[in-house]
């Protein structure tokens, strides 16, 4: 999780945190390469949240440190906890924030309770066990009992509290957590890849994994292939990629079918898919056309959308408009590029006149987007705004999912058909390297700042749209590719 790696042979709060999320991971933070870690998004939103999380459950500045515990601070930040496990291993933790409560410590009249902030909906053991030991390491610091613990959420829009009991179950789990991670990091090599790799794409190891993960012909690299799937085929003895390719279709789909009949449908397919994978082959799947709504438009609208996701907010509608020119050319010199930007207390009702404007100016262009993200948050808005039932279809018809025609036509060498392996394949180059959602939603958080009155950076503002813009150009390097086969297919030029 951290930028540093962690002190040779000490157990502490980070790597088990690692560990619970990934058993390869905390193998990595000890032991590889630190100049291999790619930096993510996703530890500088998490940060973000948990300075948000603090302020509203804490208005003033926490003390630091002993002197701040001494002094009977509200809350105290910067205290590392030391003590030993029960084989005599070394442990650390470094709690984010201790709070005051009740209690009679070796300071005084008052104890301190760990407080973890956490991110998403859920409350997990990867907040749970790292809490946890702080709380075990806090006892012998403050020679007081800690009770409870407590983990805040919420991104300090609305304050939520989940207090855990630190009872003996936890602290047995604890302590078997704490084992085997100590016998995981003593281990050669490290442990397998993640079972699930969508994890992956919030990790820093994501580059090694990823080429080892295409080294071995991993099976997650076969696009369609998840936890569960992968975890079938291994029983039915399909270990890798080249097993895929080369079983034969219809014994594993007859195999797959003890799982349930869905598996035997899509064991075809997914043997199809390893094949052109393994052998770099592009098959069209129907002679019906991918994109026929293209064929007689007069300009297309691609539309993109950044988002909040715990917040529930789409922060940035953005439509590039192409026209189309009489000889039937798409107009890419005339491309311009429109952002809707919405801060929440704007309200959806505005937003949505701003969007109503832009698609009634353009009422006969479709409407092109990777992802049902954007015709489900259109529609979803559409319908709260009481657009008629027959305005609300023909907004349907107009919406044009990139990503579902090219799945329903193509099959193509790719381990994902996400937007950003499709357009990559196309050739299509994003303008800042490395730029993703989450990305995008730290840059929208770094602009808001504090307030109107207090904007923070300017360019952060700049990348999004830039960001924003670009992925709408890459929707089109699919679209513009699918349509040409579209035109080959049937003759046309
Ligand atoms: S990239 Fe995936 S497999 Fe590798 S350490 Fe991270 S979560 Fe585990």
């Amino acid at each position: 999780m951290g930028d540093t790696p962690p002190a040779a042979n000490v157990l502490n709060d980070r790597l088990l945190r690692s560990w619970l999320r990934c058993r390869r991971k905390a193998w990595l933070d000890r032991h590889a390469d630190p100049a291999d870690r790619q930096w993510t998004a996703h530890r500088n939103l998490q940060l973000d949240d948990q300075q948000r999380c603090f302020v509203a459950l804490l208005p003033q500045r926490p003390g630091h440190g002993d002197a701040a515990c001494r002094d009977g601070a509200p809350g105290v930040v910067g205290l590392r906890l030391k003590g030993q496990g029960p084989a005599g291993e070394a442990l650390e933790a470094h709690p984010p924030l201790l709070l005051k409560v009740q209690g009679q410590s070796r300071w005084g009249r008052f104890a301190y309770q760990p407080v973890l902030a956490r991110q998403g909906r859920r409350l997990t053991r990867e907040h749970q066990l790292p809490l946890a030991l702080s709380a075990q390491l806090l006892e012998s610091e403050q020679q007081a009992p800690v009770p409870e613990l407590l983990v805040v959420g919420g991104g300090g829009r609305r304050l939520e509290r989940d207090r855990v009991p630190f009872t003996t179950g936890l602290k047995r789990q604890l302590t078997d957590s704490l084992r085997r991670l100590a016998h995981d990091l003593q281990r050669p090599n490290p442990p397998a890849l993640a079972a699930d790799r969508r994890k992956c794409t919030l990790c820093c190891w994501r580059g090694v994994c990823g080429a080892e993960a295409s080294a071995q012909g991993h099976l997650s690299e076969v696009s369609g292939i998840g936890a569960k799937r992968r975890e079938m085929l291994i029983e039915l003895g399909v270990h890798g990629l080249a097993d895929l390719a080369g079983a034969d279709p219809d014994w594993l789909a007859s195999r797959m079918e003890r799982f349930g009949d869905q598996h035997g449908e899509v064991a075809r397919a997914l043997v199809l898919q390893a094949r052109s994978q393994r052998d770099n082959r592009v098959t069209r799947l129907s002679a019906s056309p991918a994109l026929p709504e293209l064929i007689q438009a007069p300009g297309i609208l691609l539309y993109d959308i950044e988002s909040d996701p715990d917040a529930r907010h789409d922060f940035l509608h953005g439509f590039v408009r192409v026209p189309r020119c009489s000889d039937s050319r798409w107009d890419l010199d005339r491309a311009r590029y429109h952002p809707i930007l919405v801060l929440e207390h704007h309200g959806e009702a505005r937003c949505w006149r701003r969007l109503e404007r832009l698609l009634t100016r353009y009422r006969d262009w479709p409407v092109l987007h990777y992802g049902e993200t954007e015709s489900l948050a259109l529609r979803r808005m559409a319908q709260r705004q009481s657009l008629p039932d027959d305005q609300l279809r023909l907004l349907q018809r107009r919406l044009i999912d990139v990503h579902a025609r090219i799945r329903r036509v193509w099959r193509l060498p790719l381990s994902s058909y996400g937007l950003k392996a499709v357009a990559s394949w196309r050739g299509f180059r994003w303008t800042l390297q490395g730029a993703d959602g989450a990305r995008a939603l730290l840059w929208w958080r770094q602009w808001l700042g504090e307030g109107p009155q207090r904007r923070g950076s300017r360019h952060a503002l700049r990348w999004i749209l830039q960001y924003n813009r670009d992925d709408c150009l890459a929707t089109w390097a699919v679209a513009a590719w699918l349509a040409d086969q579209d035109a080959t297919a049937s003759g046309g030029s």
